[in-house]
């Protein structure tokens, strides 16, 4: 009927259309990376206009987005320019320059999310406290600014002391592990010592490593996707697993922390809460990130609406997605560098033709123009009728790989 709530009539009758698609807001996304491209990739379906602002010419954002401004999200003068060409700002990456976006606030930019959680985001230690007085658990930890704070973090936390770095983190490149005294000042040393800002982080001897996407609207609605299993190789997120394996009581426990952690931040958009399952039944936040993440990769082929759609949704005010699964199971498995150049993209290949043989596998490449060790090229997201199948799926993957001779 003409009053259906699906109608774009006016109450004058003439249609209401955007100027071109789903949303005419210009979406800008500081950050070009694997992430800034499946934003693309969801905003091209919906024909929203995404704009990126990278250094790199050819970052993986690059083609498929509707302009590439070449420049660092890290230099004030450069995301103030990126800034008049969008009607939104976000973001793909949290290292970026927080009090240039927190002076385009105060102009009338419009972020999402806010500068503030930004802020507090990328700073490690910063988002521990924050965390803290709002009563999120989280492991127990400590500024340290020379070996003697250090010693005292191991005599209060114990070995193996986890130590990283308040800012730049990711794919653990932030973190070192000290697992007695004679090892503490090279884990700092190898952190690039104090003056770069390093805290001290008891360790969480969990069982499972969880997380949770949280997405928030304009509107302040909250949905929250399947909790999830992540399995990290040498500190890098390796292995996503939806939903996790684990109790509904674990499931409950873990989406309320998330929902918590997201509800004590400012703005709209995806948020992935990174938390601890210990032997105890305990849930501790290690981290969020103010974005879509790496355990939501699988949310493109597993649910009705993946996290880079929701994200989008999010910040230019369109309604919230169902962040259910529509498969009974999905894994994700990134594909890491293994090797230098072109040896390396030599392997990534033969994965990925194997993988292209493996019914309900789908593969995703990034197009990264330098291969390196340890380097995320690309995902693989299997989905399919049971957690056993897949995992089945995926040894048949490795298994032939190991032949090969990893
Ligand atoms: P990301 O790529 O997720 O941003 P990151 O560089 O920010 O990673 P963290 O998430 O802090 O690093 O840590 C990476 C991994 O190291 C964790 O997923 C976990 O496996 C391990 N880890 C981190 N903190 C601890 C801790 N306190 N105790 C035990 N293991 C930890
Ligand atoms: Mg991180
Ligand atoms: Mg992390």
């Amino acid at each position: 009927s003409a009053s259906s709530p699906d109608s774009h009539q006016t109450s004058s009758g003439i249609q209401a259309r955007p100027v071109h698609g789903t949303s005419e807001v210009i979406v800008g996304v500081l950050g070009g990376g694997q992430l800034g491209r499946m934003l693309c990739q969801a905003a091209s379906q919906m024909a929203i206009k995404v704009i990126v602002l990278d250094p790199s010419e050819s970052c993986p954002a690059s083609s498929l987005s509707h302009y590439h401004m070449v420049g660092s999200y890290d230099d004030s003068a450069t995301v103030q320019e990126f800034a008049k060409r969008c009607g939104v700002l976000t973001v793909e990456i949290e290292h970026v320059d927080a009090a240039t976006l927190e002076k385009l606030e105060q102009q009338g930019v419009d972020c999402q999310p806010k500068a503030s959680t930004i802020r507090i985001i990328q700073d490690k230690y910063l988002q521990k406290v924050h965390f803290s007085r709002h009563a999120i658990p989280l492991p127990k930890f400590m500024q340290i600014d020379d070996l003697d704070s250090a010693k005292r973090a191991a005599d209060l936390f114990g070995y193996p002391l986890m130590i990283k770095s308040r800012r730049l983190a990711y794919d653990g490149r932030g973190n070192a592990v000290a697992k007695d005294e004679s090892e503490l000042s090279s884990a700092i040393n190898a952190l690039g010592g104090y003056s770069h800002g390093l805290y001290a982080e008891k360790w969480a001897p969990f069982i499972k490593e969880l997380s949770v996407i949280v997405a928030r609207g304009r509107d302040n609605s909250v949905l929250c996707y399947p909790v999830v299993e992540t399995i990290h190789r040498d500190n890098i997120c390796h292995i996503v697993k939806s939903p996790a394996n684990v109790s509904w009581k674990i499931v409950k426990d873990a989406t309320d922390v998330a929902r918590r952690a997201v509800s004590s931040l400012e703005g709209a958009g995806v948020f992935a809460v990174e938390m601890f399952l210990t032997v105890d039944g305990q849930i501790l936040l290690n981290e969020v990130a103010p974005r879509p993440h790496n355990s939501g990769h699988h949310t493109i082929e597993s649910c009705f609406t993946s996290q880079y759609e929701q994200h989008l949704r999010a910040v230019v005010g369109l309604p919230l997605g169902d962040p259910s699964m529509k498969t009974p199971a999905a894994i994700m498995y990134n594909i890491l560098g293994e090797d230098e150049g072109e040896p390396g993209f030599l392997l990534a290949h033969q994965l990925i033709g194997r993988a292209l043989g493996i019914p309900g596998a789908s593969v995703h490449w990034y197009d990264k123009p330098e291969m390196r060790k340890q380097r995320k090229m690309g995902h693989i997201t299997f989905v399919g009728p049971s957690m056993g199948v897949l995992e089945a799926r995926l040894k048949s993957l490795l298994g032939e790989e190991t032949v090969g001779g990893e």
